[in-house]
């Protein structure tokens, strides 16, 4: 195991941290992950999968009428390697998921180099703003930012699913869809009409069935707010194990906090598997395969202050569900349900290792 440094108490960090980033960002510069290929004035900033989406349309080999960086380290960022590239630039398009960040990096830094380049991407509406990047979009995109683009290979809007990564036959048995149903039918028979209020994630593939659905590990938070906003019909939120232990936690504190009256459902499928597949405290391993301390939800609501906890195993789910949740929305206050349904094919067991976590 390596010797931990001793730490001096009386070192200032930050100035450290700063000279370390001038130095990563050195390094960057010289990185192999940054690549320039192409000719032309106008250029094209990817970064990562955007990247390899936009070699799908415009070909594997460089182009003589588009210039085109791929970006593989963005923080620090290469502001040399960025800057040569937007010096033979009269407009560059930034390729990126999510939000806007290199594109708005990348105009200060040509503000500051005094470049006559336009920078164009997400925030300036060249490339859409919100959800995934399509191939599609990004052909789209070049068309109307190189005059007589042509792809090297076409994508329609029609075929965007299939460039979603392919989960049917991974979550076929995947049981969510049968606990939301439960959850509604019980709110059905007590005339109730609550507003589900889900984290994405593993819940996308029952989003059709939600209210709400925002930002992972958002659930609790959004749904104590729409209760205190005055929504008339009762909040529940679904999140799942791994949202739990990262994000969530805070959220319920603060709701026992403020006495919130709020149903919460964890879909604990035993696996952080929309990023990954890494562990999460609730197993029994580390990131490296150790073997680790399996926090138990359960515990932890109770010791935070909510009121009522339950679990459903995934043994239960039928015959339990109706009456657990039927009880769970007619009661008052804070309450947390676990419902335990293990990730996987139902013939394949799920994944979760044989008793890697406490009862609870
Ligand atoms: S919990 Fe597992 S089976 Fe269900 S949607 Fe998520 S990955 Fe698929």
């Amino acid at each position: 195991m390596m010797a931990a440094r001793p730490v001096d108490r009386n070192l200032r960090h930050h100035p450290d941290l700063e000279i370390l980033a001038d130095i990563i960002e050195r390094w960057a510069d010289d990185a192999p992950f940054n690549r320039a290929e192409g000719r032309g004035d106008r250029g094209i900033i990817a970064a990562g999968f955007a990247h390899r989406k936009l070699l799908d349309v415009i070909g594997e080999a460089p182009r003589d009428d588009l210039r085109v960086l791929k970006l593989g380290v963005l923080f620090p960022l290469p502001r040399e390697t960025v800057g040569r590239f937007l010096a033979g630039c009269r407009e560059a398009l930034i390729l990126e998921e999510n939000e806007p960040f290199l594109e708005v990096a990348i105009k200060a830094l040509a503000h500051d180099l005094g470049a006559p380049v336009r920078i164009l991407g997400k925030a300036t509406g060249h490339t859409r703003r919100e959800g995934e990047l399509f191939r599609w979009q990004i052909q789209q995109a070049l068309e109307r930012f190189v005059p007589g683009f042509v792809p090297a290979r076409t994508y329609h809007e029609a075929d965007e699913a299939s460039e979603r990564p392919p989960r049917e036959n991974y979550c076929a048995g995947c049981r969510f869809g049968d606990v939301v149903d439960a959850l509604k039918e019980a709110a059905d028979r007590l005339g109730q009409d609550p507003m589900l209020v889900g984290d994405p994630g593993c819940l996308a593939a029952v989003g059709d069935r939600l209210d709400a659905k925002f930002a992972i590990g958002s659930a609790v938070g959004v749904a104590d707010g729409l209760a205190r906003a005055g929504v008339r019909d009762r909040a529940v939120a679904l999140f799942g194990d791994s949202s739990f232990f990262h994000t969530t936690m805070p959220a319920i504190a603060n709701a026992v906090h403020h006495g919130s009256d709020l149903l919460m459902v964890v879909l604990d499928n035993g696996a952080t598997v929309t990023s990954g597949f890494q562990p999460n405290p609730g197993q029994p391993r580390d990131a490296l395969g150790r073997p680790a301390p399996a926090l138990d939800i359960e515990r932890i609501a109770r010791a935070i202050g909510v009121e009522s906890t339950v679990t459903v195993g995934p043994d239960d789910l039928d015959r339990r569900l109706p009456e657990v949740f039927r009880e769970g929305l007619s009661r008052r206050g804070l309450a947390l349900i676990v419902v335990r349904t293990p990730c996987g094919p139902a013939d394949a067991g799920g994944h979760r290792e044989a008793g890697s976590r406490p009862g609870g």
